[in-house]
């Protein structure tokens, strides 16, 4: 491992300064799951590592307030997991959140490390991308807000800027009743990154929004508004053509070791019915949260 300097600021200015100063040499640490990994193998090599996690800016806080959920950006999978708020109003990132790793990792790994290391295998993107969260990020021109639809540019890539930091993720309220699921497929059981990841929500009003990742390189987000898709007595046969046509961005890697692009394909099929019907039968049931 290269060495370098740790620096562990206690506000978002210092940060901010920190980053503008050093540039490409430096990177931010978070719980460091993804990071310090990168660190040993040699595939990251900054002079300067910032840690992020006593500032109290972004501090690991989960509030609602006028409509909008903010979770601050050190907030942890555990966290998220475990926060009535979140299972009543976003179950399937809580669901994401809860098979995140082993509960070591969910114990360190934050939402916004989750996004900013951009994996297309991220288990919180396509909840973010269906419940159309937003990022906030602060930076030398201050603080702007990016549709999480338009923060994913490729593996490892963002459209957040080398100054920047994700100060906390934005959740609007649903503003009509919502079912929604988030299923994946993993080689073994255990610890393991997604082969496909899924996530889907189906609202009162008919509309059907579905994300997946792992299938190209970053999440997808469709949305299906004829409300067929989201009609429990429609027939399997009428809905088939608009999932083919909300699948028709998957682009699996060859390369990759994970899984084929014909498995990966074959179970994004599989795992995207399913969480449409999953979404179906909570919006039906909406069943409150387990206090
Ligand atoms: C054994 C193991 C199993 C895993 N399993 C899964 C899994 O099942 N599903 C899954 O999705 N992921 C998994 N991961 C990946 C990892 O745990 C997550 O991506 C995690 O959420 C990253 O968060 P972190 O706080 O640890 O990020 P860090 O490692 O600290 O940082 C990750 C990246 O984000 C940047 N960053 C962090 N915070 C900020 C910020 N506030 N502003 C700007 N940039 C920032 C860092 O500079 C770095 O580039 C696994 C990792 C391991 C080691």
């Amino acid at each position: 491992m290269q060495t370098f300097a740790y620096e562990r600021p206690a506000t978002l200015a210092e940060a901010v300064a920190l980053l503008e100063a050093h540039g490409p040499d430096a990177r931010v640490l978070a719980g460091g799951t993804d990071l310090v990994i990168r660190l040993r193998d040699g595939s990251a090599r900054p002079r300067v590592v910032i840690d992020v996690k006593r500032i109290a800016e972004l501090s690991p806080t989960i509030r609602e307030h006028e409509g909008i959920v903010t979770i601050g950006a050190t907030t942890v999978m555990t966290d998220l997991a475990d926060s009535k708020l979140v299972r009543r109003l976003f179950e399937a990132l809580a669901e994401a959140a809860a098979v995140v790793g082993s509960v070591q990792i969910r114990n360190r790994a934050t939402l916004a490390g989750n996004i900013c290391n951009a994996s297309p295998a991220a288990d919180t993107a396509p909840p973010l991308l269906v419940y159309g969260a937003v990022v906030v990020a602060t930076g030398p021109q201050g603080t702007r807000r990016i549709p999480i639809s338009e923060f994913f540019v490729r593996s490892g890539v963002t459209t957040l800027e080398r100054s920047e930091l994700v100060v906390a993720v934005e959740l609007p309220v649903p503003t009509s009743r919502t079912g929604a699921a988030h299923l994946r497929r993993t080689r073994r059981r255990g610890h393991d990154l997604a082969s496909v990841t899924v996530c889907c929500s189906v609202d009162a009003n008919g509309v059907t929004r579905l994300s997946y990742g792992s299938v190209g390189p970053r999440p997808v987000l469709t949305v299906d508004e004829t409300g067929v898709l989201a009609d429990p007595t429609a027939a399997d046969a009428a809905k088939a053509p608009i999932l083919e046509r909300m699948f028709a961005d998957a682009s699996p890697s060859k390369r990759s070791m994970r899984a084929s692009p014909e498995y990966r394909l074959a179970m994004l099929r599989v795992l995207g019915s399913r969480a449409v019907r999953t979404a179906i039968e909570r919006l039906a049931s909406d069943a409150p949260v387990e206090e």
